[in-house]
């Protein structure tokens, strides 16, 4: 088919998209682009030598895609997932569901260029565990690794307003998943306090880990206070 000689993946789309396979070439096409670029902004080029997907799978239908991912990470078929879960890079194949229904389910996602955001988040996760020499383990609680897929891939940056400490706190304490906008303002957050990247992608491994990140973010806020309140006597004239 036209279109697929220079691209190495293989992308099937569900029937009512084949027309408009160029338009999905080009997500993909900038999405990689996106990642090599973050990817060399931070001395990691070599880790994208090496493509992520092998085959992507782009669905009209949210019924087909969950059935798609169910049988790919070998789960039962009755499991509930999320409606809002749009896209998924397990076993070197991308799954997504349509541009048009990535927004109707997930209305809060609406950017510039919020497709190829998408697809470049999970590949983001890819070059996080290639980072960390193929340690998942070491990605961290859920907050920081999908914080930094969204980093990454630069979702909800136009956005940014920095939390207080306080709701930082209580971000760092929550288990379960939960909003991704705020994840990604606390992630865009401490990376801005970090002298390096790769640094933090390490500390969820070190066993103070939570201590150095709260003390990151207090200090952070210490020095706040102390440009609000100068030293005595500086303003003296
Ligand atoms: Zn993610």
């Amino acid at each position: 088919m036209s279109g697929h000689s220079h691209f190495d993946t293989t992308v099937l789309l569900s029937s009512s998209l084949e027309e408009r396979r160029e338009e999905f070439c080009d997500y993909l096409r900038s999405a990689r682009h996106r990642l090599e670029q973050f990817a060399a902004r931070h001395g990691w080029e070599y880790l994208t030598d090496k493509t992520f997907v092998d085959s992507w799978e782009v669905f009209d239908e949210k019924p087909e895609f969950d059935r798609r991912l169910l049988g790919l990470l070998e789960l039962p078929g009755d499991t509930s997932l999320p409606a809002t879960f749009s896209a998924a890079l397990e076993r070197r194949v991308l799954l997504t569901v349509s541009p048009e229904l990535y927004l109707k389910n997930y209305p809060q996602g609406d950017e510039s260029e919020a497709y190829s955001r998408l697809i470049c988040h999970e590949m983001a996760h890819r070059l996080h565990i290639r980072i960390l020499d193929g340690n998942e383990e070491a990605m961290g609680p859920v907050w920081f690794y999908e914080g930094f897929a969204l980093f990454v891939a630069g979702q909800f940056a136009n956005a940014f307003q920095p939390m207080p400490v306080d709701d930082l706190r209580k971000l760092f304490a929550e288990e379960a998943r939960g909003d991704y906008r705020r994840y990604a303002a606390a992630f865009r957050q401490l990376a801005g306090m970090v002298d390096s990247l790769a640094d933090l992608l390490s500390w969820p491994a070190k066993p103070d880990f939570m201590h150095r990140i709260t003390s990151l973010v207090s200090e952070e806020h210490c020095s706040d206070d102390m440009a609000r309140f100068p030293a005595p006597g500086k303003n003296v004239d």
